[in-house]
């Protein structure tokens, strides 16, 4: 049972900052210093290190959050062009271990579509991530609806990585607890609601009925939502209300990462609700500042080694065309 398969490992929710980028965030999601902020700015020896110590073969890049979500309209376009164009250089550089995630300047939706296509057919990047809310809105509103219909066209996933909660959702839910709990805000539980909220509200929007080969990613092990499915899909089919099944969304255009959470249980679940072929592999590195026991834990999961080497990389090698 405790075995890697004969396979390449791809991780797929691995984070990096730009220089240029992180001036522009402010506030809690601007300053981490120390070893992790070390990190985020490095390509050579810190991550190639962690990589090979590991096993991974390829790192798939992304910015963290909140990447271009929170910039403002006059220089998102240009400012997350240059971005993309340096994450460009960097997997040029290093074309065997690094693979890319555009960011997108979301708060021009437009520009956000165009820009998704030009990394994608100039710079070979595999998709893109948005970080939570633009301007305090959901991205399921229709006006975003230009960056799904272009990577429906360039069958390219959209990986929906959390960000920091609304700040009215943080002062109402959270305030309580977060001066002794700070991480109940983020990764404890602030993050898992927000985003598995935007990804309730996408399929709610009618978004996948439009595109219905739309591909989207969702990082941790789904955000809760394989455990969830049942019940949400059941409650939304009660009388006196639109019909619709949320379960066949998710488990058709959804797919999730194992980033940041190595639990047998919770994997298991998903492969129950979604399948396998629906589960890729990722660390969330350096926010994970380790990647050997996520690796480790894969050897050790309770399933095949055909069905081991799907998530750690068959299915990051059809869904991203590597
Ligand atoms: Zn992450």
């Amino acid at each position: 049972m405790f075995s890697k398969p004969n396979c390449p490992v791809i991780a797929i929710e691995e984070h990096y900052w730009d220089a240029e980028l992180c001036k522009h965030f402010s506030g809690p999601e601007g300053g981490k210093g120390g070893l992790t902020e070390q990190q985020l700015f490095d390509f050579g020896a810190l991550r190639l290190k962690d990589m090979d110590d590991a096993g991974i073969d390829i790192s798939v890049l992304s910015h963290g959050a909140p990447s271009a979500q929170k910039l403002p309209l006059d220089i998102a376009a240009e400012l997350t062009s240059r971005v993309n164009d340096r994450l460009a250089a960097i997997c040029a550089a290093n074309p065997k271990r690094f693979a890319a995630f555009a960011a997108l300047p979301t708060i021009d939706p437009q520009a956000a579509a165009d820009e998704l296509e030009r990394t994608v057919t100039q710079h070979g990047f595999k998709g893109a991530m948005l970080h939570g809310m633009t301007n305090g809105e959901f991205l399921d509103h229709p006006k975003y609806w230009p960056i799904y219909a272009r990577a429906e066209k360039l069958d390219v996933p959209i990986y929906f990585h959390p960000s920091l909660p609304h700040p009215k959702v943080t002062e109402v839910y959270y305030q309580d607890y977060a001066k002794d709990f700070p991480l109940v805000v983020r990764p404890g539980w602030g993050y898992t609601v927000e985003t598995a909220t935007q990804a309730i509200r996408l399929v709610l929007s009618g978004v996948f009925d439009k595109h219905p080969n739309l591909k989207v990613i969702l990082g941790h092990l789904g955000e809760t939502l394989p455990f969830l499915v049942w019940r949400i899909d059941a409650a939304l089919k009660r009388p006196g209300q639109k019909a619709m099944s949320f379960r066949d969304i998710f488990c058709k255009n959804f797919y999730v990462t194992t980033s940041g959470f190595f639990s047998n249980p919770a994997l298991l679940c998903t492969v129950m609700e979604m399948g396998v072929d629906h589960i890729l592999f990722a660390v969330d590195w350096p926010f994970v500042p380790d990647s050997k026991p996520g690796t480790d834990w894969m050897k050790g999961v309770p399933l095949s080694d055909e069905d081991k080497a799907k998530i750690l990389s068959g299915n990051a090698q059809r869904l991203l065309r590597m």
